[in-house]
C-alpha cells in the first residue's frame, strides 16, 4: 500500500524494532511461510512459485525493495502473475474456452447480481477509475439494468473501458448464454464460471498480503463501487475509501473460488 498512513505504519513498525526485510532476499525468505488462507494446499504451493519466481527476477534486475514492496501491496504483482498464469492456460485452453458462447454485446455477465461486482486489486482500481473518469455523466450501465456495471454501454451493451476492466472480467466465460441470463435473474444455471487461472491470481494476492504482515497493508476493493465512483465523479481517494473491503473478503473470495473450481 502506498498510501502516506502505511508508510508512516511500516516506518513506526522498523523504529519499533519489528523484523522487516533489508532485501528481496529476505522478503523471498518469507514466502514459504507465507499462507492464502481458504484456497487449498495446491494452489497455495502454486502461488508461493509464483511468488518466489517474481521475487528472484526482481533481485535479478536489481529492483528496490521499496518498489517491489508497493508492488505487492498494490496488486500490480498479482496482476502481471495473474496474467501469466491465464497466458499459461491458455496454452492448452479448457474446452469451455473453445466452446464459449461470448460475443460483444452479450452482457448478462456485466449485471452484477451480487451487487460488489468481484474483487479486484489496488492497481486494478485505479486504473478502472482513471478510464472511467471520463466518461462521468454519459449513459452507462444502470440504464439498461439496474444492477449492470457503470462501465456498460446501455445501447451496445460492450464494456466501456475493455482495456481496462479488470482480471475478474477477463477470466469470465460461459458456454451458454441463456445461463448467464438465468444467473443474472436470480438463478443458479450451470455452464459460466471464472478461468482455473484466477485461483492463481487470487492465491498470488493472498500470499502477498500475508506476506507482507506488519510491513505494509494489502487491500482488495469492490469493483462494482469503483466503477459507480468513477461515473458519478468522486475522487479517487474517495472511491477507494467507500469500495475497500473489509479484511475478510479476500478469504471469503478465495474459498468460494476454491469451491468453485474452474474451466
Ligand atoms: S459470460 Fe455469458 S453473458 Fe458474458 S459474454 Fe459470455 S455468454 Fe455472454
Ligand atoms: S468492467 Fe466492463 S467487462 Fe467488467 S463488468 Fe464492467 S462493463 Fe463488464
Amino acid at each position: 500500500m502506498t498510501s502516506r498512513a502505511d508508510r508512516r505504519r511500516a516506518q513506526k513498525g522498523a523504529r519499533g524494532g519489528a523484523k522487516r526485510p533489508a532485501t528481496i532476499a529476505d522478503l523471498a525468505a518469507r514466502v514459504e511461510r507465507a499462507r492464502a488462507p481458504g484456497l487449498g494446499r495446491s494452489a497455495e504451493a502454486r502461488g508461493r512459485r509464483m511468488l518466489a519466481a517474481y521475487l528472484q527476477t526482481a533481485a535479478a534486475h536489481g529492483l528496490p525493495l521499496s518498489r517491489v514492496v508497493a508492488d505487492l501491496a498494490e496488486g500490480a504483482v498479482t496482476l502481471r502473475l495473474g496474467e501469466v498464469a491465464r497466458d499459461s492456460l491458455m496454452q492448452a485452453p479448457p474446452p469451455a474456452v473453445a466452446n464459449a458462447a461470448c460475443a460483444d454485446g452479450c452482457a448478462f455477465c456485466c449485471i452484477l447480481t451480487e451487487g460488489d461486482g468481484g474483487l479486484i486489486t489496488e492497481t486494478e482500481a485505479r486504473r478502472l477509475h482513471a478510464a472511467l473518469t471520463p466518461l462521468a455523466g454519459q449513459p452507462e450501465g444502470r440504464a439498461w439494468h439496474a444492477a449492470a456495471c457503470p462501465a456498460l454501454d446501455p445501447e451496445t451493451r460492450s464494456c466501456r473501458v475493455y482495456e481496462a476492466r479488470p482480471t475478474i472480467c477477463r477470466s469470465f466465460l460461459s458456454v451458454d448464454a441463456a445461463a448467464c441470463e438465468t444467473n443474472a435473474n436470480g438463478g443458479e444455471a450451470e455452464g459460466a464460471g471464472l478461468l482455473g487461472s484466477h485461483v492463481d491470481y487470487l492465491a498470488v494476492q493472498a500470499l502477498a498480503r500475508d506476506l507482507l504482515k506488519g510491513i505494509a497493508r494489502v487491500p482488495t476493493y469492490a469493483m462494482a463501487r469503483v466503477a459507480a465512483g468513477a461515473v458519478e465523479g468522486e475522487s479517487l481517494d474517495d472511491t477507494l475509501d467507500g469500495a475497500r473491503h473489509g479484511s475478510n473478503v479476500l478469504e471469503r473470495t478465495c474459498r468460494d473460488a476454491a469451491k468453485a473450481g474452474g474451466a
